[in-house]
């Protein structure tokens, strides 16, 4: 018996080759697409007078320098009204898989104009978040959205850390409380406050933004986020108990026209849940701090494919059968309002806004009418904080003794400083006014509008070259 053997042909080594060069180009196609990952996202701050300033986090831990440029500093925005008043945060981007909370933070830094206080605004505030795409959820890297001046390209991210910048994950994360979490859980943020100077790069930006809100002194912080379709505390806003005067102050902050719609519930943080921004920066600082949560269904268990149609549309065939047939759904969208009728939020917009209405119609939750709900309740907050603060003061001026002063401050969140034993009240105006902007639904239908780019102006990119004329 006789061994043949089939000498190969030169057709192999072409094939070969052409394989070897296509993946090559693969490759570097792929490289760059991934790289541009981590170059700044452009916010047009230029378009505003009321940003006066702009501030690396990295002036809270210098360690973070080192970071720029993708890791773990990132931009904070200030922006200053007429006249005096208490200083507020917005966090936007801690979770960069949740788009509604960096768009709204974008949103605000562009169009803001405070009258009383200061706003400090961080549009990315995990920057090592938006540099990947969480594993095995084919989520898109970018969406865009049309500005009617241009189309305008947003960077969807990852819930955690890029792992390039803090591996590899140890078997079991444990928090500074000796909470134990998942592994992958050293690279949330949202669970890493207050944060360790010198940890992990995800430590030390928790770190550093626990320190800015204590430097600034700041009265109000507002960490914005989304949660997936069926999670219980969407469109509601998790609050440290100290908090309570503003947030349970319901009648005070829902505006009278159709912002019924902007209404978010609100539950006290958990005291056993240790890591979270509203829980440790209520803790650790003087700040009052809250967490809001609208219905992001890019993010759930139930939907299709994760395209820019259902991140900007919110529309999912998987969501939209399962509201067909269970009905539940529904119920979690809709909005409880003061007359005890259960109203779904598909009214307040279809009525107003016709290109939302099929959309609606649907069961879709469009990223407009996150943002809009995230923009609306931070208004609606620093009015009822300058409500609520500001009539405590007002009263305790005229308080016949110095107990029952300190009653009415303890009675508002404000009494005793948790860090130095002084009363938090003494340093407060009771004052924050963010100025008009659109109502609900003018934003649900037009927000697009309000983002356009321009040429014309300053960007973060001015910022990361060094050219800003506002850089701190
Ligand atoms: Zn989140």
């Amino acid at each position: 018996m006789t061994l043949e053997v089939k000498t190969k042909t030169p057709v192999n080594y072409i094939t070969a080759a052409v394989l070897l060069i296509l993946c090559c180009v693969m490759f570097f196609v792929l490289k760059g697409q991934f790289e541009t990952m981590s170059e700044p996202e452009l916010v047009y701050y230029g378009k505003n007078s009321s940003v006066k300033a702009i501030h690396w986090l990295s002036e809270w831990n210098p360690r973070l320098k080192e970071t720029r440029g993708g890791a773990g500093d990132t931009l904070v925005y200030e922006l200053r009204g007429e006249e005096e008043g208490d200083t507020i945060i917005i966090f936007g981007g801690v979770h960069a898989n949740e788009p509604s909370g960096s768009v709204a933070a974008i949103y605000m830094v562009e169009n803001l104009h405070p009258k009383a206080g200061t706003v400090y605004i961080l549009t990315h505030t995990n920057a090592a978040g938006y540099t990947c795409t969480d594993p095995q959820e084919a989520s898109p890297m970018f969406y865009t959205v049309d500005t009617g001046a241009g189309e305008r390209q947003f960077r969807f991210g990852s819930r955690v850390s890029n792992p390039i910048y803090q591996w590899p994950d140890p078997d079991i994360y444990v928090h500074t409380s000796g909470q134990k979490l998942a592994g992958s859980e050293t690279r949330n943020l949202n669970r890493c406050y207050p944060g360790i100077e010198d940890g992990t790069i995800t430590e030390q930006v928790a770190y550093a933004l626990t320190e800015m809100v204590k430097d600034l002194d700041a009265a109000v912080t507002i960490d914005l986020h989304e949660a997936s379709p069926e999670y219980k505390t969407i469109n509601t806003t998790v609050f440290h108990s100290r908090a309570n005067s503003i947030t349970s102050a319901r009648d005070w902050y829902i505006p009278e026209d159709l912002e019924d719609a902007a209404h978010m519930g609100a539950e006290v943080s958990p005291e056993n849940f240790r890591g979270l921004s509203h829980i440790e920066l209520g803790t650790w600082t003087d700040t009052l701090a809250m967490l809001m949560e609208t219905s992001n269904p890019s993010q759930g268990r139930e939907h299709g494919k994760t395209g820019t149609d259902l991140v900007v549309n919110g529309i999912d065939k998987f969501y939209l059968r399962n509201n067909q047939s269970v009905g539940i759904q529904d119920k979690r969208y809709g909005i409880e309002v003061d007359t005890g009728e259960f109203v779904d939020e598909d009214t307040f917009v279809a009525a107003n806004d016709s290109s939302a209405e099929e959309m609606t119609a649907l069961g879709a939750r469009p990223l407009s009418m996150r943002v809009a709900r995230h923009v609306i309740a931070t208004l609606a907050y620093a009015q009822s904080y300058t409500d609520s603060i500001g009539t405590a003061l007002e009263d305790a001026a005229a308080a016949a003794t110095e107990e029952d002063r300190l009653a009415i401050y303890e009675e508002v969140g404000i009494g005793k400083s948790s860090l130095d034993g002084s009363i938090i009240a003494e340093r407060r105006t009771g004052i924050i006014d963010l100025g008009e902007l659109p109502s609900y639904s003018d934003l649900c239908a037009n927000l697009y509008k309000y983002l356009a780019p321009s040429d014309e102006v300053e960007t973060s990119a001015d910022v990361f070259a060094g050219t800003s004329s506002l850089i701190k």
